[in-house]
């Protein structure tokens, strides 16, 4: 018998589609047969519509990663290889968004307009199409700004106990990115709903939503959509970083993504190493790490920032995780709960944060006044130990020391969701250095922090303009903050 031509019309598509069938499902993890050709990062379909991603495989298995709620898979269901990557979804219109890690809207608000895919597992951009870090970014901050300064394209890691105030200053960057262009991005991970629900409110409240993309992989959603969110928020982020835009992107937090890889890689019995991760881990952070970085301007010289947030227990930097991340970062932050319970916000340690960028970045007229910011700091800290002890007979250069001291834990004390822009950072730090503080009492230095800014801007309007545009505090300016300071201080503090 002639074997039965198939006529195929010109112009007509046609799916490939490898169909395999669930041999056995084990918590999120589905393990498929006859599916020969899959490769690891493919996306699959199961009967019920959800979606997987191929995890891993032996000869005749694959390991797949529910991306979704497995409850409705059952061995023997069939499994549709199409032969595609896991591509999402991006563009301008997930701007003021919120969506899951398939970006798929979570807000009421209708369909994402989005003609535009991009895979969400990429190898990062090269070291030749990068170029050093050496632009600002503002994070409304005044430690980090004054002392620990972030680049566009740096990637610095937040570390902390429990509740020191970590998310805090991340979403003090991101609303002190309001007007600058910056697109941002708030990713997640493995934190309550209600966590993610009080971010929202913060940033409503701010009117900062509308520059703001939020990635949700709260704990309440599946375990694969833990795992996928980061890599959901950087594709999201290369978007704009490839079409020239600055992107800052937080993770919250990346301990527990390291958590919900630890689940995966378990049930997929793939050994576990040290405090049970695998050891793969490293690798996987480091990739994600590397998505961040400033590009060349023949690329756009667009950027992507990456503020990732890791939880520790007791103050131990020593973890698996947290070290890791420390390794593959440009600097940490670190949050100490002893000075949040004493009441120092934000509880930034000095002597354990740092920023391998050093003040390259730094405008360089921040630059020129908190030079000795940092060590003028820790000596106060030293003389103040040393003073609790023996009180009479201080010299007058340690009494000006500890004055000096006190007005700069004063500065850099400061009231969450409230950032303060550089140029009001510089009036600050060019007062101090002047030693305006030093004949100031507490109560003064903080109405005077309230007054400044507005008096120099009803005052002297151009001053701030001009700051901003020239970076630098040149004569001219240098004069006419003078007279601002000297005109205030006439009219005395009330
Ligand atoms: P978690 O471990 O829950 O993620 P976290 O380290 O992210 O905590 P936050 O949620 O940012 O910490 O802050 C913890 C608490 O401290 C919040 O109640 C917040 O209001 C308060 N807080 C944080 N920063 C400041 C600040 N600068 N001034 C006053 N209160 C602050
Ligand atoms: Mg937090």
């Amino acid at each position: 018998m002639p074997s039965e031509q198939v006529s195929i019309k010109p112009g007509t598509s046609f799916e490939i589609r490898e169909v395999g069938y669930v041999q056995s499902v084990r918590k999120f993890i589905v393990i498929a047969k006859g599916m020969p050709s899959c490769i690891n990062g493919q996306i699959v379909e199961f009967a019920s519509g959800i979606l997987g991603l191929v995890m891993g495989f032996t000869e005749e298995k694959v390991q797949i990663l529910v991306l979704g709620d497995p409850i409705g898979i059952r061995a023997g269901d069939e499994v549709y290889n199409k032969g595609k990557s896991l591509n999402l979804p991006v563009g301008e219109a997930f701007v003021g968004r919120v969506v899951d890690a398939l970006c798929r809207p979570l807000d009421g608000l209708g369909p994402v307009a989005s003609s535009v895919e991009l895979p969400a597992f990429i190898v990062a951009p090269g070291v030749m199409d990068r170029q050093p870090v050496n632009q600002t970014l503002e994070s409304g901050t005044l430690i980090i700004d004054a002392i620990i300064p972030l680049a566009k394209g740096q990637r610095q890691l937040l570390i902390g106990d429990r509740v020191t105030g970590k998310t805090s200053v991340a979403l003090d960057a991101i609303i002190n990115q309001k007007g600058k262009g910056v697109v941002c991005i708030y990713c997640c991970i493995g934190k309550p709903y209600s966590s993610l629900i009080k971010v929202i409110d913060v940033l409503r409240e701010k009117e900062a939503l509308d520059y703001v993309i939020i990635v949700s992989g709260v704990a309440s959603v599946s375990t694969g959509e833990q795992y996928l969110a980061p890599y959901t928020a950087c594709t999201l982020g290369e978007y704009f970083m490839n079409r020239g835009k600055d992107v800052l992107l937080v993770a919250d937090d990346l301990t527990k993504h390291a958590w919900v890889y630890r689940q995966i890689s378990l049930l997929l019995e793939r050994a576990p190493g040290r405090e049970a991760y695998p050891g793969d881990i490293f690798y996987l952070h480091s990739q994600m790490m590397e998505r961040a970085g400033l590009l060349k301007q023949e690329l756009g010289g667009g950027s992507m920032t990456f503020l990732p947030i890791v939880e520790i227990l007791q103050g131990d930097l020593t973890g698996y995780i947290p070290t890791n991340l420390i390794s593959m970062t440009d600097g940490q932050l670190y949050f100490s709960v002893g000075l949040f319970n004493k009441g120092v916000k934000p509880a930034i340690d000095f002597g354990l944060s740092v920023s391998r960028i050093g003040n390259k970045a730094q405008w360089p007229a921040m630059r020129a006044l908190s030079k000795s910011l940092r060590l003028d700091y820790l000596q106060y800290k030293e003389l103040l130990q040393m003073t609790q002890l023996r009180t009479a007979g201080l010299s007058k250069d340690a009494q000006g020391r500890l004055r000096r001291g006190e007005a700069i834990s004063q500065l850099i004390a400061q009231d969450k969701n409230r950032p303060v822009s550089i140029a009001e950072q510089i009036i600050y730090l060019y007062s101090l250095n002047r030693g305006i503080f030093d004949t100031l009492s507490t109560a003064q230095i903080r109405q005077f922090r309230k007054d400044i800014l507005s008096y120099a801007q009803a005052n002297k309007p151009e001053f701030c303009q001009k700051i901003r545009q020239g970076k630098e505090l040149n004569e001219e300016l240098k004069a006419m903050l003078e007279e601002i300071l000297t005109e205030y201080l006439k009219e005395g503090i009330k």
